[in-house]
């Protein structure tokens, strides 16, 4: 076998994690084994942990240092920094025209617990159990990642502030730059501001947008889109969102754009995205949602668009994330909290009641 690692390991969906000690397969030539240095906590991690066997190992922020190349390797060389992105598998009509980010394999490769080809890749206690979450299952000290995925970047930036980058905001900045190529001519409706929110109101700022109405339950979350570029809040806790877009923004916003998947967000953009807008979605809806919504969307001829990691390529968008990061353009050190990786229990549940936008645990 090629490697140990401690391992956050998963043995029911939405149990406690345990670190453990587990073994790593062999690299194929097209691997690395990077040592993971920081990894970002998703919701994606907890709440798709049902699609795969357990016992797992996930995470899929992985950022870290390049250990060991498989033979046919050369994007990369031991001691080179790296974010490990989302995977694609480089052979579907997707792929071969761009746009990895649908890629037409991207089910088995983020949730199916093994490499593409069907072989596992961490061994617990003697026994393969599910790892490759995304490629990566980076809750680890050690992670296999294929080459493809890998993102080279410079030592100028933490590993904490690069492990909130490919995911989350991600997400969040090419679902509004990229996906719904918001304008300064455009009006937009941001619901939830997590870490991909937050994001968004960023990425919205940056393309002059106004208003830029962020919509939460939490104070806290809302006091910091405002930091960030919003230029109204409503707190759908105690307020009707729907009427105060109509008050700030009379007639609707062109774009709205939901990462909470609540039925809520949804009835909320239904009455205020304007005629001939676009709903962008990028959180897994609740199954109820399109409840009491599609007459309103119908009737204004409403695009509802679903986002996949942004609509960006990762080599490409990442090192733009970094670069308008370190020009103070795209401040996500506002959103990250690190925490050590024995206390990635703690991470999730800071997540989870909204203590934290961005949790990163520290290897
Ligand atoms: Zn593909
Ligand atoms: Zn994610």
């Amino acid at each position: 076998m090629g490697k140990t690692a401690t391992a956050a390991v998963v043995r029911e969906p939405g149990a406690a994690y345990k670190l453990e000690s587990v073994e790593l397969d062999d690299l194929r030539p097209n691997e690395v084994y990077v040592r993971i240095e920081a990894a970002g906590v998703c919701h994606t991690d907890a709440n798709m942990q049902v699609m795969v066997p357990m016992p797992a190992v996930v995470g899929h922020e992985g950022v870290g240092v390049v250990e060991e190349i498989g033979a046919g390797v050369d994007y990369v060389k031991p001691g080179d920094r790296v974010i490990i992105s989302w995977p694609a598998c480089g052979m579907c009509p997707n792929c071969l025209t761009g746009k990895r980010y649908i890629c037409d394999n991207a089910f088995p490769l983020l949730f199916g617990g093994r490499r593409l080809d069907g072989s596992p890749t961490i061994k617990l206690g003697g026994e393969w159990i599910s790892g490759s979450w995304f490629q990566q299952s980076s809750f680890a000290t050690y992670a296999i990642a294929p080459e493809d995925s890998l993102v080279r970047v410079e030592d100028d930036v933490p590993p904490e502030i690069l492990a909130a980058l490919p995911c989350g905001a991600m997400t969040g900045a090419g679902g509004i730059l990229s996906a719904l190529r918001v304008g300064p001519q455009d009006g937009v409706l941001i619901l939830g501001v997590g870490g991909v929110g937050q994001a968004a109101v960023i990425a919205a700022h940056m393309a002059g947008a106004y208003p830029i109405i962020a919509v939460a339950r939490n104070p806290k979350r809302l006091d910091l889109s405002l930091e960030l570029g919003a230029t109204h809040v409503v707190n759908a806790g105690t307020e009707d969102v729907a009427a105060r877009v109509q008050e700030i923004s009379p007639g609707g916003v062109r774009f709205a754009f939901d990462s909470s998947g609540a039925v809520s967000s949804w009835k909320a953009a239904a009455l205020s995205v304007r005629a001939g807008g676009t709903f962008g979605v990028c959180a897994a809806a609740e199954e109820e949602t399109l409840g009491g919504s599609p007459h309103f969307f119908l009737s204004k001829g409403v695009r509802i668009q679903f986002i996949m990691g942004g609509s960006v390529v990762p080599r490409v968008f990442l090192p733009k994330l970094i670069q308008w990061y370190k020009q103070g353009r795209f401040p996500v050190d506002k959103l990250v909290q690190t925490f050590p990786f024995f206390e990635i229990n703690e991470a999730f549940a800071a997540s989870h009641d909204g203590r934290v936008v961005k949790p990163v645990v520290l290897m």
